[in-house]
């Protein structure tokens, strides 16, 4: 099979996933709103998504850019996302995501890789379509898959934060020796971030790139979380300490 028709295969089967979801509300089953996040929720629980509009501190000094909140309808969408890839819904958070990052003039983005076992039980990576979805919005950015998980790891619920970090040493690598986001401003990108464990890990590896500038970006950021409320000076600076 060539790469064009492996690539073909998988929109028509998203495309199919996506078009055999109902049009009800994912969350609470009423019909689906005809505006707001149509046609995945009814108009009530679109209001109820928990938006943010400034980055979010996960752990000290590490802040993530995300445009909600991972609770009450935002984990519905994200479920469908990452269970049943329904690409539709990944391409709007992805949308969500590029308006929040505007700002920041990314040039970049790179999607945090699953292993591949996993990649292949689930189908697809999450994080992609999400990046997908940022490149689609913002024109100028490009999708680099330049990491690789080198290592499965165990699955982080239920770990503390320290006990994360141990689970998640050298999981990555650089998948090119070519200094491809040299001199960049570069977004990396995952579905959900809980303590910011494996983003802190992904972007340690990406350090020695000779990125500009790293920005930690998801779809949602688990509470409890505190929102910045000054400019975004101070999250710039917090977050080009993971370089
Ligand atoms: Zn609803």
């Amino acid at each position: 099979m060539t790469v064009l028709q492996g690539m073909l295969g998988e929109q028509v089967r998203d495309a199919l996933i996506d078009a055999l979801l109902p049009a009800r509300c994912l969350n609470c089953r009423r019909p689906a709103a005809a505006a707001g996040w149509s046609p995945f929720l009814c108009s009530r629980c679109s209001a109820a998504l928990p938006l943010r509009t400034r980055p979010t501190c996960v752990a000290p000094g590490l802040w993530i850019w995300a445009p909600m909140a991972f609770e009450g309808p935002a984990r519905v969408l994200l479920h469908a996302l990452k269970y049943h890839g329904a690409t539709l819904i990944g391409r709007r958070l992805g949308q969500q995501i590029a308006m929040l990052l505007e700002e920041t003039a990314p040039q970049i983005v790179v999607p945090v890789p699953l292993h591949w076992r996993r990649r292949w039980v689930r189908g697809h990576n999450q994080a992609l379509t999400l990046a997908r979805g940022v490149a689609r919005e913002l024109p100028s950015v490009r999708v680099m898959q330049v990491l690789r998980r080198v290592r499965a790891t165990a699955p982080q619920v239920g770990l503390g934060a320290r006990r994360r970090r141990a689970n998640l040493r050298d999981a990555f690598a650089v998948e090119t020796s070519r200094r491809r986001i040299e001199g960049l401003r570069v977004v990396l990108l995952d579905d959900v971030v809980t303590t910011g464990s494996t983003m802190l890990e992904a972007a340690t590896t990406l350090r020695g790139e000779g990125a500009l500038e790293i920005l930690l970006a998801a779809a949602a950021v688990v509470p409890p979380i505190r929102q910045l409320t000054a400019p975004r000076s101070e999250p710039a600076t917090q977050a080009s300490r993971t370089r």
